[in-house]
């Protein structure tokens, strides 16, 4: 493996004082982790260094054909002091996949723990201590090769911030309401919806721009070719408890495949739960619904972990969920989640990694 070099800052930031006030993704801490890439000669030069300015050609291609991908994720301190990782194979696995649908060259993701590791290790001063807060992770790969033509770059960089964030909840899980998107769609079987690119995000601002003015937190997205089988929230999957059933839609080829969604589906089977991942079109919501069969809505996502549902409105139709209380499904998985993430529950092996 690569040696990381790490260049030490002559002076330290001052940290934030009132950790009630971090928001998300606001302060960034005193280091990042950069790599660069160069065309014949790979991956080279890992370096952990003070946090900065970085210099790119204006004509870098990222910034013109939106060469780019991304990964969230999150380091906890328990209670104990051990700084602790939620599955980070997975963030770097699913990187490198975003990698192949993007024409970037692969990391490794060996090396890529480890300099993040290694970041954190530096930074740790930086993990906030107040409940349920924690330092966010943004791994991001970005096209560089200054060059108007449409093609791969020939240069990347490869780079790792960390951001001291608040609790998602201030006080306890609180129902968010959801707007069914029916006229924009965010992605199609064979396009980058599977991949986590910027681009996804800068084609649903306009959805969730129209779904705040109408009070709504975030959109649900429907299939982008009939406009009937549920997709994922902005940024969470989905999931719907009917008739007992938990059920979510399969990874179909455009749906983001959320490693919190991989974990509540095999949480809940070892709990003996049955969980279906199949095709779920918004009727069969709304007939549940009516039937009085829908009794829990969450979305899973490394931001909010779970995330309940209290209201869908779809088209003309509003669906109140679970009456303003959190389902015990929510509930225990919210537990449990976070409770391994924060090293107060032991997880399956691999799960928490320090
Ligand atoms: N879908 C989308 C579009 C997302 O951006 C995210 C957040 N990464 C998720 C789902 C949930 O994924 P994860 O559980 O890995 O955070």
């Amino acid at each position: 493996m690569q040696e990381i070099r790490v260049e030490l800052a002559k002076t330290l930031k001052d940290k934030p004082v009132d950790e009630s006030k971090l928001g998300f993704g606001q302060v960034f801490t005193d280091y990042m982790f950069v790599m660069e890439y160069t065309a014949g000669q790979g991956w080279h030069d890992p370096v952990i260094k003070p946090y900065g300015p970085i210099s790119i050609s204006p004509a870098a291609m990222c910034l013109h054909y939106g060469q780019e991908v991304f990964e969230g994720m999150k380091a906890y301190r328990a209670d104990d002091g051990r700084v602790l990782l939620f599955r980070p194979e997975e963030n770097f696995k699913r990187l490198n996949r975003s990698n192949k649908r993007m024409c970037i060259p692969p990391i490794d993701e060996e090396l890529a723990l480890c300099s993040l590791k290694k970041l954190v290790d530096l930074d740790r001063d930086w993990i906030p201590k107040a409940k349920d807060s924690s330092l966010y992770i943004r791994p991001f790969i970005i096209a560089t090769e200054g060059k108007l033509g449409v093609k791969s770059s020939d240069s990347y960089l490869f780079i790792i911030l960390l951001s001291p964030s608040g609790p998602y909840y201030a006080s306890g899980l609180d129902p968010v309401k959801i707007y069914v998107e029916s006229s924009y769609v965010r992605a199609v079987r064979g396009g980058t919806g599977e991949a986590k690119t910027g681009g996804n995000y800068a084609s649903a601002l306009i959805a969730q721009e129209e779904a705040h003015e109408q009070d709504y937190a975030q959109v649900l997205w429907l299939d982008g070719v009939e406009r009937k089988y549920i997709e994922e929230v902005g940024a969470m999957n989905i999931f719907f408890v009917i008739d007992g059933e938990v059920v979510t839609p399969a990874l179909n080829g455009s749906i983001l495949p959320g490693i919190t969604r991989k974990s509540t589906i095999e949480l809940l089977q070892s709990w003996g739960q049955k969980v279906s991942e199949r095709r779920i079109s918004i009727q069969e919501i709304a007939d549940a619904y009516d039937a009085g069969k829908l009794t829990e809505c969450f979305g899973t996502g490394t931001a909010a972990v779970i995330s309940p549902v209290g209201e869908l409105k779809w088209q003309d139709k509003v669906m109140p969920i679970g009456g303003g209380q959190i389902g015990a499904i929510s509930q225990k998985l919210y537990d449990t989640l976070t409770g391994i993430q924060w090293g107060r529950l032991d997880g399956p092996a691999g799960w928490s990694v320090d």
